[in-house]
């Protein structure tokens, strides 16, 4: 094996050592890693502008540097997503680079306690570890879980590293997590995954669905987009809670929870038995419609109403509001990808649309709000269930294409998809995979059934994590520690709700040896002995060359993009942007041709039967748990959002439990008192919530604290293999009673 003595140049920016071992000092060397003061390319005095690196919505942040170094941002005022605007994390977006718990140097775990060491025994010692486990089990016996937080250059580098150069099998991201249910539905549906919506459409809609989506608080800047809308729209939130978005809405139902396939089913029905069925563009653009009416006929009134626990009349008021709108929209999120049929009610919101002739036009789409802030890019780039650029692993003319353009062996190229996350983690369960290198995602906190998942963690012979923080409960775990560059700290792009391509930037110095994880993938790959394949990812804007070709005649093509500056200054831009396309008012829609992405252009409809939740509640477990965002100040596992005092401020510092007052006065519960939430699989503490914004019978926690995922229940949806957080039985009790 080649070691890190031996390094040479590859590209640029990667690492010369031809002799001696790699210090410190080389490492920190100016220039070389990029880890000079003043960011390349950016006078020390100046403001610039980069995307904020959160959540999907993408807003631009105009970040004012002195004497090289950021010291506060605003809002960009001209950028077409959020136009001046941005939400508390966005405002404290700097805060998380200077807090505590920066991961600052490599660690190996020596005598059961993780001690610092060199990049060069680090990395030595990972390849070392995961070459010994790949020889006596297999190359499949090492996997990786990624993250949409990381820009589409790491993400590409991360799957053909993982892959083509280091011969694993399986790799998948916390995009699983999130969009996994939304790009399948598309696939399927569209025959690519893409969303079809500009932000646009927000402001231009009549009727605006929302369904399992908080977004005042979950987007707040694309709420915002909403509260521009000129047309008074109708705004109508589908959600078993009474959230801060159904309190701001003009009609709220709250179906029973996960009764909303049945629901959309039975107002397809009623559109079809009113008469309301767009003919022309069904029979122009789509097919299955006949058997989607068949299969929904059965979704009587007197069915739905039982089912979904509201009204005839209520479900009639839904049938009405969607047919009195001439542009209607729907929008969903997690309530929807995060259950365990969540595809097929993503298709059924898919066929709602496609039946009124919605989609295509202004103000239109069924389209679904992505989490994280790259989480497409990890959809079409991450090399993960897809080839990259959304192609086929399975298909060999794909291997071919992406092997010419990479100018690598075709056989380097696995001819099946990962396993999803779920599948990576039973893997590791049954004992044959053996190595996981986890990079910029925090699974021991954010992973369904927690409790197992620590577990399964500890069987693991090498655990690597690769993180901007060397604190998070994942790194605690690790046996080795990669120390990482963050946001703010490194270069690339992102893509966001709307196929937006936007830039970031290195406007600071990563703290101590941490490096870009751009940086840290060229080094595992010339340790690794496989640099030779990534000669051409030479920089972040080099491999922004190479995904352009990767896309060239894919529907995401971006070929007429010709690098960061040009983004930059367009303000972004939205996929596809094929050579010689022109920019026009830079806000652009999918499939106003009524032409899709399937081989005989038309989009389908796909149906299934609603079955039961897989844990339902019982005698012993009365209540259903639902999860979701707590507020808009915090970010998933609050790992970044928790360095910030100013964030911590504004969220409550305890995990806390909405509960119904009817449910409160039968268990003898008072507000704001303590009590014991218990599931099968766990019991941990919160703060009651006394409140009537969720139904008697549920209760609600947000999903950022780090106990609550020991309660909730492995179930997965069949087709995307997205966790389905939103329900687990649980009981509530007073502390001290018998559990
Ligand atoms: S809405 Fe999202 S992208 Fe915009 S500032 Fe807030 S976290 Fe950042």
């Amino acid at each position: 094996m080649k070691k890190i003595g031996d390094l040479r140049q590859v590209g640029k920016d990667l690492l010369v050592q031809k002799d001696g071992p790699l210090t410190r000092d080389l490492l920190l060397e100016p220039g070389r890693f990029g880890l000079g003061l003043v960011p390349k390319k950016l006078a020390p005095d100046q403001t610039t502008t980069m995307i904020c690196g959160f959540c999907s919505t993408g807003c631009s942040l105009d970040i004012h540097l002195k004497h090289g170094k950021p010291v506060s941002l605003t809002p960009t005022v001209d950028y077409p997503v959020n136009l001046g605007m941005a939400c508390p994390k966005g405002w404290e977006a700097l805060s998380p680079l200077s807090g505590p718990g920066r991961a600052t140097a490599p660690l190996v775990r020596k005598d059961g306690k993780l001690s610092e060491v060199s990049w060069e025994d680090a990395l030595h010692s990972m390849v070392q570890r995961f070459k010994a486990i790949q020889e006596k089990y297999g190359k499949e016996a090492v996997a990786w879980l990624g993250t949409g937080q990381m820009p589409t250059e790491e993400l590409a580098f991360l799957g053909a590293l993982g892959k083509f150069g280091m011969g694993m099998l399986h790799g998948d991201g916390n995009t699983r997590q999130c969009m996994a249910t939304a790009a399948t539905a598309y696939k399927q549906a569209f025959g690519f995954d893409a969303p079809p919506f500009s932000y646009q459409d927000f402001e231009e809609s009549d009727t605006i669905v929302l369904v399992g989506s908080n977004l005042c608080i979950a987007h707040p800047i694309m709420w915002e987009r909403i509260c521009r809308n000129p047309n008074h729209p109708q705004i109508v939130v589908i959600d078993p809670r009474r959230t801060e978005t159904a309190m701001a809405a003009t009609h709220h139902f709250a179906p029973n929870p996960k009764s909303d396939l049945s629901l959309f089913y039975g107002v397809a029905r009623e559109l079809i038995v009113r008469g309301l069925v767009d003919e022309t563009y069904v029979a122009a653009s789509t097919e299955g419609f006949e058997e989607y009416k068949a299969h929904v006929m059965q979704f009587t009134l007197p069915r739905v109403a039982e089912e979904t626990g509201l009204s005839e009349t209520r479900i009639s008021t839904l049938v009405d509001l969607i047919a009195q709108g001439t542009r209607v929209s729907y929008w969903w999120t997690m309530g929807v990808n995060q259950s365990h049929q969540g595809t097929r009610t993503a298709q059924a919101l898919i066929a709602l649309a496609l039946m009124t002739g919605n989609i295509g036009r202004p103000g239109t789409g069924a389209n679904s709000v992505t989490g994280q802030c790259n989480a497409m890019g990890s959809r079409l780039f991450s090399n993960t269930t897809n080839l990259l650029g959304g192609r086929a692993f399975e298909n060999q003319e794909h291997r071919q294409q992406v092997a010419e353009i990479l100018k690598i062996d075709e056989a380097s190229i696995p001819t099946q998809p990962s396993l999803a996350y779920d599948q990576i983690i039973e893997r590791i369960l049954s004992g044959k995979i053996k190595g996981l290198w986890v990079v910029a995602t925090n699974p021991a906190h954010s992973w369904i059934n927690q409790n197992h998942l620590r577990d399964v963690l500890e069987r693991l012979d090498c655990l690597v994590v690769q993180d901007m923080y060397s604190d998070t409960e994942t790194a605690e775990l690790a046996d080795i520690v990669l120390p990482a560059a963050a946001w703010g700290e490194k270069e690339g792009t992102f893509i966001n709700s709307e196929r937006r391509f936007g830039v970031i930037k290195r406007v600071a110095r990563a703290p101590g040896q941490a490096l870009a994880d751009f940086h840290i993938f060229q080094l595992v790959a010339v340790a690794w002995g496989c640099a030779d394949m990534f000669e051409a990812w030479s920089s972040p804007e080099a491999v922004f060359q190479l995904l352009k070709r990767l896309s060239r005649g894919r529907p995401c093509d971006i070929g007429g993009i010709q690098d960061y500056v040009m983004l930059d200054h367009a303000g972004g831009i939205q996929w596809p942007f094929p050579e010689g396309a022109e920019l026009g008012d830079n806000q652009r829609r999918l499939f106003e041709d009524g032409r899709y992405f399937t081989e005989n252009g038309r989009a389908k409809f796909l149906y299934t039967n609603p079955e039961p939740m897989p844990e339902t509640t019982n005698e012993r477990f009365p209540l259903m748990l639902l999860s979701g965002r707590g507020s808009s100040s915090q970010w998933h596992t609050q790992t970044r959002t928790k360095r910030s005092s100013v964030l911590q401020r504004l969220v409550p510092s305890e995990l806390y439990i909405e509960i119904s007052p009817i449910d409160a006065r039968r268990l003898g519960v008072a507000p704001d008192e303590t009590v014991l939430v218990t599931s099968q699989r766990a019991s941990i503490e919160a703060r009651a919530f006394v409140t009537n914004n969720v139904q008697p019978g549920q209760v609600f926690m947000p999903m950022h604290y780090e106990t609550m995922n020991r309660l909730t229940f492995p179930a997965f949806d069949t087709y995307s293999r997205q966790p389905a957080y939103k329900g687990c039985a649980v009981k509530v009790s007073r502390v001290g009673e018998p559990a």
